[in-house]
């Protein structure tokens, strides 16, 4: 009798991990159940458990490898001992002619049907305890790429089959208390993607960090994928808003960072690595790996699979330099979001600042403090103390009992989806990767605090800063009839909101993503040739590299930062207002000075709508149109409201609106709404008049109380009489609900006041504020007080 001691990936599925193994099992379900819609995985075939217990058997390996790692339990030899011992035996060991006769068989039929002898196989192994749901064995075992001809292929299989007792696969597995008895191993043999002339790399199906479920991250890198997923480079970055991708006239990519793809994984041409790692060349590093029908095709598979497989995964990917065709080659369950406990939000933020030593990706939304431990090889981790900082180049599996260990996780190289940051998230330690330069720069033993708080950037600080750790409840949230928003000013802290009990963005101040992400002028940019400063010439043309029309990287960017914050309301309303920088807040901008007036008083200066249309900035406020226009029209967030700051009078209002229509966004086209700020007290006087011109009325409380009681708001020696509760205050905010509501517009509030007072927020809601915007950290606890007020009020 034969038996099957081979199948066809097209023959198995989930229901064959014990047989094949989780990441072979998963590329039959794909090619078994996805392949008619439109998802493409390499063809090929897996050894089953039972030809590897066959294999052991044969050989009389199992007595032999348990007398090893008894010795080792027992203290008579070391791991490195036992590891290699156990090692030899496998290379010593034969295939029996039933095995070799089938796998031979096979390598031939798939040959076959790509139309070639000695077809190019990539063997991987798939042990059968792999990718449970809890563990992530990522990385575990070894993978053997572009294989030719039989005889090659049976000692890739059988360098396999020893790969799952290399000296990290031992130990991994007795730390998480699986039974290396229990463990079998299936080899995935599939046509290969030759990525090593284009790019690979990986996707999850929801955002890594938050757990947003809503928008997809993929990482990108010339060669081969593995330098993506070990982290060895900084791949590109891709961000995708699912919801958007069945509308074929629409590009949801909300977010690209061009990584600095350091390296290349290629085949080499001799030697003994059949792989080799080049450098890449300044074209490679400039350029992105996908063009954004790639990242589309992607994203739609991505979301096929995960629908499929009813949960969030984490997938490979490969392109093939010969066909340009794009191939997944890996799916499994992503494991740290999906585990993580949907009714709690744990809150970290930074009491202090110190100075900046280090940045790179923030990974995880953690803080940790420590001493610097700069670790340079995997030899000296047993060196690590508990509670350092870890500071390395990059991390690999060998790493993870130290890394479990650290206050936080600093490394030279990698991106989101390298090891080490999975590894982080997984464990919880907040990490900084991809610093380029951290472990020159941050000194053994130095005091440091690492921040993954402040955005997508992370920062190494000296010292140890004072933070706080809050555990937020998410429970027993109660429902209230207010509409309570958030203020957001970074894109990047959106996401990270997302499980609150908010209905909305009340407030996205365009001038703080200006400041964060774009970080030059806009005329700085739009007049480049004519800076007189050269230092900021040369900055700007660094943070613009790549791009010739210099307009152009301010809205892209600009367009991106606000889809970000409309996805992670999307398709509760998103009050985007325009631009608001003080005169000496705009020349604080890179290139700023050549273009700001120096003002006496910049609050009461050229600020908010008085720009648009003026001679000066009219070029620049294009720009803010045009990236409006992108996120609304090309990306879909017809959930963007827009919201006109600092308007003086009715006829400022409508010079604003008519510049608006000049730069094709009109009120009432395409469902465009139009807000204005209530923050001068003219706004309030004459609410009818304004009420004419816009959908609606936010409260400016700030703004408001500055104007109403001739309190500078920054004033140190006023601030005991700065106070939004003062009676004219008071008195201006309820007459503005009354005459607004009578003309039928919402009125709404995104000043402090409500997120500092309680009380002050009691009084907008008897007066019936329509909508409440609140800054993140006190939605919950207003949330309770607005159930309460509603409550008496009946
Ligand atoms: C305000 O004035 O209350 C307001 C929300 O605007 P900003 O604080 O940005 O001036
Ligand atoms: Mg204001």
């Amino acid at each position: 009798m034969t038996r099957n001691l081979v199948q066809w990936l097209a023959d198995v599925d989930m229901g064959d991990v014990s047989s094949v193994g989780g990441k072979n099992a998963s590329l039959g379900e794909m090619i078994r159940n996805l392949n008619a819609q439109g998802v493409r995985v390499p063809d090929g075939f897996a050894t089953t458990a039972e030809a590897y217990t066959a294999f052991l058997e044969a050989n009389d390996l199992d007595p032999r490898i348990r007398e090893q790692l008894k010795g080792w339990s027992s203290g008579d030899r070391s791991l490195e001992q036992a590891g290699s011992a156990i090692r030899a035996m496998f290379a010593e060991a034969e295939f029996s002619d039933e095995l070799a006769t089938q796998i031979r068989d096979a390598y031939a039929e798939l040959g076959r049907r790509y139309d070639t002898t000695d077809v190019d196989v990539a063997v991987r192994s798939s042990a059968t305890a792999e990718d449970l749901p809890d563990a992530s064995f990522a990385g575990q075992q070894d993978t053997y790429l572009d294989i030719t001809g039989d005889e090659d292929l049976l000692r890739a299989c059988r360098d396999c089959y020893a790969s799952l007792f290399t000296d990290r696969a031992i130990s991994y597995r007795a730390e998480q208390g699986f039974d290396h008895h229990d463990v079998a191993l299936s080899i995935g043999v599939q046509k290969m993607v030759r990525s090593d002339t284009a790019g690979a790399g990986v996707m999850f199906t929801i955002d890594t960090d938050s757990g947003f479920p809503r928008t997809m991250v993929l990482n990108a890198a010339w060669g081969l994928g593995e330098n993506v997923v070990g982290g060895e480079v900084t791949p590109d970055q891709y961000t995708v808003f699912k919801p958007f991708l069945d509308d074929e006239s629409l590009t949801p990519i909300i977010g690209k960072v061009l990584g600095a793809k350091e390296k290349k994984l290629v085949y080499a041409d001799s030697g003994d690595d059949p792989t080799e790692n080049l450098d890449t060349t300044a074209e490679e590093r400039a350029a992105f790996v996908l063009d954004d029908a790639e990242i589309l095709q992607l994203a739609r598979w991505g979301v096929v699979i995960e629908q499929h497989y009813e949960r969030p995964m984490d997938v490979e990917w490969a392109k093939d330099g010969r066909s340009g065709e794009l191939f997944i080659v890996q799916a499994r369950p992503e494991t740290v979001q999906s585990q993580a406990d949907a009714a709690t939000l744990s809150s970290y933020s930074l009491k202090e600042t110190g100075d900046l030593l280090a940045s790179g990706l923030a990974v995880g939304q953690a803080i940790g403090a420590g001493p610097v431990q700069v670790v340079r090889s995997a030899d000296d981790i047993e060196t690590f103390t508990d509670g350092a900082v870890l500071v390395t180049e990059m991390t690999d599996p060998d790493w993870v009992p130290i890394m479990r260990r650290a206050a936080a996780i600093v490394t030279d190289r990698g991106g989101r989806t390298s090891h080490a940051a999975i590894v982080s998230r997984e464990l919880g330690v907040p990490a900084v990767v991809g610093t380029g330069d951290g472990t020159s720069r941050l000194d053994d033993g130095r005091d440091v605090t690492v921040s993954c708080v402040e955005g997508d950037e992370g920062h190494v600080y000296d010292g140890i800063l004072e933070f706080e750790r809050e555990e937020v409840d998410l429970g027993d949230v109660p429902e209230i009839r207010t509409r309570v928003m958030m203020n957001i000013g970074n894109p990047s802290a959106a996401m990270r909101w997302w499980r609150l009990p908010a209905r909305g963005i009340g407030l996205a101040r365009m001038e703080y993503l200006i400041n964060n992400v774009i970080k030059a002028h806009p005329l700085a940019l739009l007049h480049f040739d004519e800076l007189t400063d050269d230092d900021a010439k040369r900055e700007i043309a660094e943070l613009t590299a790549g791009y010739d029309d210099k307009g152009a990287y301010f809205v892209d960017h600009l367009a991106r930062g606000l889809a970000t914050v409309a996805a992670s309301q999307h398709p509760e309303p998103v009050v985007v207002r325009l631009s608001d920088f003080k005169t000496n807040e705009y020349a604080g901008l890179i290139g700023g000075t050549q273009f700001e007036p120096e003002e006496e008083n910049p609050m009461l200066g050229w600020r908010g709508a008085s720009r648009y249309y003026s001679d000066e900035y009219r070029d620049a406020f294009a720009l803010e149109c045009r990236a409006l226009r992108r996120v609304r029209s090309e990306m879909g967030f017809t959930n963007v409201i827009v919201m006109v700051p600092f308007c003086r009078t009715p006829d400022e209002a409508d010079r604003v609106l008519e510049e608006m229509a000049g730069n094709d966004l009109r009120r009432g086209e395409d469902d465009l709404k139009v807000y204005v700020m209530a923050e001068l007290p003219s706004n309030i006087l004459q609410a009818d008049e304004f009420a004419e011109r816009f959908d609606g009325f936010s409260i400016g409380s700030n703004d408001l109380t500055q104007l109403t009681l001739g309190i500078g708001r920054d004033d140190p020696r006023l601030t005991e009489q700065f106070d939004e509760r003062n009676p004219s205050v008071l008195r201006l905010v309820s007459e503005l609900i009354e005459t607004a509501h009578a003309a039928g517009k919402p009125v709404g509030i995104c000043g402090q006041g409500p997120s500092d007072h309680p009380d002050f927020a009691q009084f907008l809601v008897e007066k019936g504020i329509d909508t409440m915007s609140l800054n993140p950290d006190s939605v919950l606890e207003v949330v309770r007080r607005v159930a309460e007020t509603e409550a008496a009020q009946g």
